[in-house]
């Protein structure tokens, strides 16, 4: 995975896409296993809550992100503020094994 929770990226594709073009959003989590995120305001959908008073829930429609592909965000470079394809160095750091990502665009690495 090369998107990582509170990296600012970019909403490629999906119906989102003219909405969210030129914005940058944070990552809110990241599921590893399924190859998705979700991002902060992209992709809402609209939950149909029934109130339920014993666990303290309010009926109504809640708003929340769903979950999106990594491949429909794209990282946005804190370089080149731009977005940009995320590659990977590897360096050793003692007897670990760092892997470090830079900006396919401008090279810079990409620190979280
Ligand atoms: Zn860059």
């Amino acid at each position: 995975m090369s998107i990582r929770k509170g990296d600012l990226v970019r909403v490629m594709s999906g119906r989102d896409r003219e909405q969210m073009a030129n914005k940058t959003s944070r990552v809110l989590s990241v599921n590893a296993v399924n190859m998705t995120v979700t991002v902060e305001h992209a992709h809402m959908i609209k939950r149909h809550t029934r109130a339920n008073p014993s666990k303290n829930v309010k009926g109504g429609i809640v708003e929340k992100e769903a979950a999106i592909h990594v491949s429909n965000v794209m990282l946005v470079c804190p370089g080149c503020n731009k977005p940009t394809r995320v590659g990977h160095t590897v360096h050793m750091e003692g007897t670990h094994r760092v892997s470090t990502r830079v900006c396919k665009r401008c090279g810079v690495t990409i620190e979280k």
